[in-house]
């Protein structure tokens, strides 16, 4: 079962330039930065309420993101779903027919698990599910 919303994932060509325009947006400051090696990408997030913003940058052009910016430009990269038990929703959607992208579930960033349902599964939307531990990507 989904919880509630995590984050929202934005994928910015640069966090230096998109930074200002979403502190204006949100009338507040990023929270910080994170480096998610695994994913390729550079975080930036700002705190909603329970929820988080985060601005996605590539790290190089071998980042999966690059390829995504390339095809779709910046926006809406995915929604993050909070879950109690990554692995025990995997093995529930899997058995329900839904498709992960890569390994699922895998570490994420600050030590939590995420797994990635493929778009073609949820409706056109890349949807990340994490236990919230405040990581993510
Ligand atoms: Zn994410």
């Amino acid at each position: 079962m989904a919880n509630r919303i995590d984050h929202l994932g934005i994928a910015v060509r640069s966090l230096a330039e998109a930074e200002p325009l979403f502190r204006t947006l949100l009338g507040q400051e990023c929270m910080g930065h994170e480096e998610v090696a695994s994913e390729g990408v550079r975080v930036a997030f700002f705190q909603l309420g329970e929820a988080r913003v985060e601005l996605l940058e590539p790290m190089s052009s071998e980042s999966p993101l690059h390829k995504s910016l390339e095809k779709r430009g910046p926006g809406i990269h995915h929604v993050a779903l909070q879950v109690d038990d990554v692995p025990a929703e995997v093995a529930r959607l899997k058995a329900a027919g839904l498709t992960f992208v890569g390994e699922a579930p895998r570490p994420g960033a600050g030590g939590c698990q995420v797994a990635f349902i493929h778009p073609k599964s949820a409706g056109g939307i890349l949807v990340e599910l994490s236990d919230g531990a405040h990581g993510g990507a």
